[in-house]
């Protein structure tokens, strides 16, 4: 007799369950994409302390019959559910068929589904099938897993807390329910409902839904094609970041990924809206011909490759950098938040869906479901935008930038006095103004540093007496290899004995007060500009450490002239709103704010 042992099928669930699921949230997500593959409108995720429990899904999709609901359990479902290329095109996939037999290999799980014709219940328990018949009839599927990882303790230590698990759940349900506005998504922990979302397909409600009013309130819609994507979506504005990078959603052809060239597109358009260390609220779907696609990642990861990554990555950085410009102004200073409020801002963006929708209703990329239909995939060619939409989006237009600016630049503000030596009140005929005077006087410093850069305008200043700087032989061993990039700024810099440089000339932009330290923390900037020294991200940290220091500080007193020079310049600005690490640098009471606080008006 043959000593070679088979596998048993269950054992190979069980071992693929260990690569598969590691947590809750990884059952749920087979589940509720399940769900969503049957063409479902309504699921419902109940949880019972975060999952460790009981994780129950209900959806009212399509449902199956007897045959396919036992195959969904068989390991070898997954062969006859999709073909190789089809990997991207059933847009989530995990290891689908699969999955289920490897939850069930590690779990009690309990189905009821039923296709309208047929009902029927399937018990399983540690991979053994205990019961397989009639259900009761409601058409869509239900599906009960409890008590995971109860035959492999091993497995079992890895589950974190309930409140770990549920986050995790949470977070991922969030995400899936940005990427199918038109599904309703409910999650329940121990009864208690914690999320919900309408599904009424307005991108803009379902972000109300989950962020509620002040972020909602606070997003930007974005629109742009080129000749290989197609982007849209909102970006939030500067004034409601968040200190991690939660709220930062791409979506790519239906499906959420995580990509770091794409987060790090979008972070650097917030380049000086935003303070280092905050993350925008994003939600961009990208669309994309599904062949330049790379699908031979891990699919749990979530990260895709793309072709002309360089292009999309250029391409939303130009759109959002663009948008914010557009629709920057001065930050009120009163935040109203009341629930008139809301319910208008409710009725407007259904309101103005009704209107998109009406005229997108010939788009390709807006027949839903999109990706579930694998032979669809065809005609989600971009080339088959509609030639009036085509105009009617090149009206949006990322490439001509409506200069909304040119107001504020027509504004003229005339100081009224200083505040603690920090704040300058100023007015016009319509508005008060209160100006950080550091915030905009950086603002001011570091366009002017920033464009004389750009321009390669170089002139330069001698130094009185040059300074002489030791470096240790490190330092200056990655400073003779970084110097030209100094010098091509206008810096004269010679060797002057064993590891000590001399430097002779600056660039006039430094100020002549305080040159010789500006002078030491450029040079500081240049040897610890990380390991690979980038040569833009280290003309941009300089310009604004130097605008920083040259600017005038808190505490100081102004001259009646200086505040007028300075409020003169800021609105010169092209980003006046901010210093440039991201601050506020001017924020406005109207009139009417004003006459409110003082009951003038109701
Ligand atoms: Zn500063
Ligand atoms: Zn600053």
């Amino acid at each position: 007799m043959s000593k070679i042992k088979v596998m048993s099928e269950n054992m190979a669930n069980m071992i693929a369950a260990g690569e598969v699921i590691e947590k809750c949230a990884s059952v749920v997500k087979e589940l509720v994409e399940n769900a969503i593959d049957a063409n479902a409108h309504l699921i419902k995720i109940n949880l019972e302390n975060g999952g460790i429990n009981k994780i129950e899904v209900v959806d009212d999709g399509i449902g199956m019959d007897k045959d396919d609901a036992l195959l969904a359990f068989s390991r070898h479902a997954t062969s006859k559910i999709y073909k190789e290329d089809d990997l991207f095109f059933i847009e989530t996939l995990g290891f689908r068929g699969e999955a289920l037999a490897s939850i069930a290999s590690v779990s009690e799980v309990e189905m009821e589904t039923c296709n309208g014709m047929d009902s029927t219940y399937i018990h399983i328990k540690g991979g053994k099938l205990l019961e397989s018949s009639h259900g009761n009839g409601r058409v869509g599927t239900k599906i009960t897993v409890k008590n995971l990882f109860f035959n492999t303790p091993a497995r079992l230590k890895y589950l974190k807390t309930e409140t770990t698990e549920l986050n995790n759940c949470l977070q991922f349900i969030e995400r899936l329910a940005l990427s199918k506005p038109d599904i309703s998504f409910q999650l329940a922990n121990n009864e208690k409902v914690l999320f919900k979302t309408s599904g009424s397909n307005n991108l803009l409600k379902t972000i109300h839904e989950i962020y509620g009013l002040n972020v909602s309130q606070n997003m930007l819609e974005i629109k742009a094609f080129n000749d290989d994507f197609l982007i849209s979506g909102y970006i939030g504005k500067p004034s409601i970041l968040r200190k991690n990078r939660l709220g930062m959603h791409t979506i790519v052809n239906g499906r959420i990924v995580r990509n770091l060239d794409l987060n790090k597109a979008i972070n650097d358009a917030y380049n000086t809206y935003k303070h280092e260390g905050f993350y925008p609220i994003v939600v961009i779907n990208i669309t994309v011909d599904p062949t330049m696609v790379d699908v031979n990642i891990h699919p749990t990861k979530q990260d895709i490759k793309m072709s002309k990554i360089d292009v999309l990555t250029t391409f939303i950085y130009k759109t959002i950098k663009d948008t914010l410009y557009q629709n920057l102004l001065i930050p009120n200073a009163i935040k109203e938040n009341d629930k008139k409020e809301e319910i208008n801002f409710l009725k407007n963006i259904e309101q103005k869906h009704k209107e998109n929708s009406s005229l997108k209703s010939n788009y390709p990329f807006n027949k839903e479901p999109v990706f579930n239909d694998i032979t669809n995939a065809e005609s989600l060619l971009i080339k088959d935008i509609p030639v009036e939409l085509e105009q009617q989006q090149l009206n949006i237009g990322y490439e001509e930038v409506v200069d909304t600016n040119l107001e504020f630049r027509k504004l003229k503000l005339y100081p009224v006095g200083q505040v603690h030596r920090t704040y300058i009140i100023a007015t016009d005929e319509e508005n008060m103004y209160i100006i950080d005077q550091h915030a905009a006087h950086e603002r001011v410093n570091y366009e002017n540093i920033c464009k004389k850069i750009k321009d390669k305008e170089v002139s330069t200043t001698k130094l009185l007496v040059p300074l002489t700087i030791e470096l240790s032989i490190s330092d200056f061993t990655i400073f003779q290899e970084r110097k030209s990039t100094l010098e091509e700024l206008g810096f004269t810099i010679e060797d002057f004995g064993v590891n000590t440089i001399i430097i002779k000339e600056h660039p006039t932009w430094l100020k002549s007060n305080h040159e010789d330290e500006n002078i030491k923390s450029i040079i500081d900037l240049v040897i610890t500009n990380e390991k690979k020294f980038a040569k833009d991200k280290f003309l941009d940290s300089m310009a604004k450490m130097v605008s920083c220091k040259m600017s005038v500080k808190a505490n100081e007193d102004l001259s009646f002239t200086e505040m007028e020079h300075l409020l003169n310049d800021l609105t010169k600005c092209d980003n006046p709103y901010n210093c440039c690490h991201g601050r506020p640098s001017i924020m406005k009471y109207s009139k009417y704010e004003l006459e409110k606080m003082f009951r003038r008006v109701l």
